[in-house]
């Protein structure tokens, strides 16, 4: 039988509880065998000007507290070890995932907020040959259906439990001193207040 693998690719600096039901979610809709979370290899600056990224192996390691104990998720090194490129794109990742498993079916897993810029994706109309891409809800993100309806293939929409919840958010709490239990898994705020993140 194909594989059914979903691909759930963020920054997740941190990664929180809106990620964790994104991927259930979706895992549960579309009858995954599994959804591999993959940490991008920097923070993006062109899309986050407000955040001075942390190391790649906090991020690494924060998603693999919160996966740990699902035993649907895994999360991937690929695009963390990615020699060379600065950012991670999406294109890479999938075309590293089409190489390791030449046969399953991949489902690409995203928040509605990437529409703003979605066509400016590297090789944006290849996207589509390697993977299905489901759109879930996300508080604060329309979905603009015209906009949808103009993509070079068809997208998946799936509506999921509202969690207002963002890393930015997550970040700006840990700073100012708010508490982020229950935004974040448990081994995630002990995790960064062990080690002391986004306090500098
Ligand atoms: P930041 O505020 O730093 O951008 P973020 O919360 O948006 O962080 P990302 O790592 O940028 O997290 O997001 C990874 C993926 O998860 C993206 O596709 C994003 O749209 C999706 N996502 C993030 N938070 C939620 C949420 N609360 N509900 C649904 N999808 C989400
Ligand atoms: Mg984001």
């Amino acid at each position: 039988m194909t594989q059914r693998i979903g691909i759930m690719g963020g920054t997740f600096d941190p990664i929180h509880n809106g990620h964790l039901v994104a991927g259930s979610e979706v895992r549960a809709k579309y009858d995954l065998d599994q959804v591999i979370f993959v940490p991008t290899k920097n923070s993006q600056p062109r899309f986050k000007n407000d955040v001075s990224p942390i190391a790649g192996e906090h991020r690494y390691l924060m998603t693999v507290i919160a996966c740990a104990s699902n035993p649907d998720f895994q999360v991937s090194r690929v695009d963390i070890d990615r020699p060379g490129d600065e950012y991670t794109y999406t294109i890479d990742t999938l075309r590293s995932f089409r190489e390791t498993y030449p046969d399953a079916e991949l489902f690409f897993i995203t928040g509605a907020d990437i529409l703003v810029d979605f066509e400016t994706w590297k090789d944006f109309n290849q996207l589509f040959d390697y993977a299905k891409f489901v759109l879930v809800t996300r508080p604060g993100a329309n979905i603009d259906w015209e906009h949808l309806a103009t993509l070079p293939s068809e997208i998946e929409v799936l509506e999921i439990p509202a969690l207002a919840i963002s890393s930015t958010d997550v970040r700006r709490r840990v700073q100012i001193g708010l508490p982020i239990w229950y935004l974040v898994p448990d081994g995630i705020v002990q995790y960064i207040s062990k080690n002391h993140l986004y306090t500098d």
